[in-house]
């Protein structure tokens, strides 16, 4: 039986990326999935005289929707003389990656996102609010949870993808969740953060819903949507100083301006200090504290190893740069 492959890579649409994919089939899979092409006209990526863009494959998992032998193709994209295109932000991660693997860096990331139905979250009345926040955080019951069954859906064909999902769980307003990617290297998890995006408007596209990552999807008193990233080293997961080097590094001069413009588009309308969040351009670091810009978890801080918890990436960052960019800050401060 013919099978088919899903090539799927990221766009050059600002300020913030999308997904896109198209099939290719063949008679049987080949041992390595080939180079291919699109049109860069169509997503932003190329003027329509020199349209050609190249698909690389860089991960291949199997297709948990159409299941058999056919394949999800997680690509970069690059130009038609082999060299990244300028909307490839995998490629300087690979740099970064390789030149710091001595050090291990691992990351878990907490990917929020909202469901949106005829313009509106799920679970919001046509026009009007829902009961205030309180009871919708890991909340059950039909009157507190809106779209479980797409989200055990989305959970199943992650792993039957083999994606490193460590946990979901609903979020603080309705029609909101979360889904945790690792704790994996900086490539495995911002490819597998991609691939989990995809799938995630993929199933939800079956149920006539559609999921975002808008960052603040409904302005007041409503929680915005982040991407807690989560960070060790090896040093870091045996000892508690390369803990408390790891935050100092991060609140270092100049680095809190670089990392927050990378942690994705409308960042300051996110972290405005309420809701959980820090200021934006004010760095802090904390135990057990979910209002500091990095928190050092109370069970990491009781046995004196382990990992930080950067709060601030946006729900709609690009996976390959906020990991590029604590890998190198953090990696480069220790070495
Ligand atoms: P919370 O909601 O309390 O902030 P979660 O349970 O949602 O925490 O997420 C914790 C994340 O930390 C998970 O993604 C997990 O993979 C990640 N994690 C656990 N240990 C490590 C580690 N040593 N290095 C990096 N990430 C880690
Ligand atoms: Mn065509
Ligand atoms: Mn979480
Ligand atoms: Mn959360
Ligand atoms: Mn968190």
């Amino acid at each position: 039986m013919a099978i088919k492959a899903e090539y799927i890579w990221i766009d050059g649409t600002e300020p913030a990326a999308r997904l896109r994919s198209k099939t290719k089939v063949v008679a049987e899979a080949p041992k390595e999935w080939p180079i291919w092409g699109f049109d860069g006209s169509s997503t932003n990526q190329a003027p329509g005289d020199m349209s050609d863009c190249v698909l690389k494959p860089v991960r291949v998992v199997p297709d948990p929707i159409r299941g058999g032998d056919n394949v999800l193709v997680m690509c970069e994209v690059m130009l038609i003389d082999m060299s990244p295109h300028p909307t490839n932000t995998r490629a300087a991660l690979r740099e970064v990656a390789e030149k710091y693997a001595d050090q291990e860096p691992m990351f878990g990331i907490e990917q929020e996102y909202t469901f949106f139905s005829d313009g509106h979250p799920l679970g919001f009345p046509k026009g009007g609010f829902p009961a205030p926040q309180g009871f919708y955080y890991c909340g059950v019951g039909a009157d507190e949870v809106y779209g479980r069954d797409i989200v055990e859906a989305h959970l199943d064909a992650c792993l039957t993808a083999g994606l490193t999902i460590s946990g979901i769980n609903a979020e603080v307003m309705p029609g909101q969740w979360e889904f945790q990617v690792g704790p994996v290297g900086p490539l495995e998890v911002s490819d597998e953060m991609w691939l989990a995006r995809w799938l995630l408007y993929r199933i939800a596209e079956d149920f006539d819903v559609a999921a975002t990552l808008d960052p603040k999807p409904v302005k007041g008193d409503w929680n915005g949507a982040g991407a807690h990233t989560n960070f060790s080293t090896k040093a870091m997961r045996e000892g508690y100083d390369p803990i408390i080097a790891a935050c100092e590094a991060l609140g270092a001069p100049g680095k809190v301006e670089e990392h927050v413009a990378g942690y994705g588009p409308d960042i300051e309308h996110r972290l405005t200090g309420l809701h959980e969040t820090a200021p934006w351009n004010e760095f802090s670091y904390g135990v057990s504290n979910r209002g500091a810009s990095v928190r050092i978890p109370w069970q990491v801080a009781q046995d004196k190893k382990g990992y930080i918890e950067d709060r601030r990436p946006n729900a709609n960052m690009d996976p390959y740069v906020v990991t590029r960019l604590i890998t190198n800050t953090i990696c480069s401060a220790a070495s």
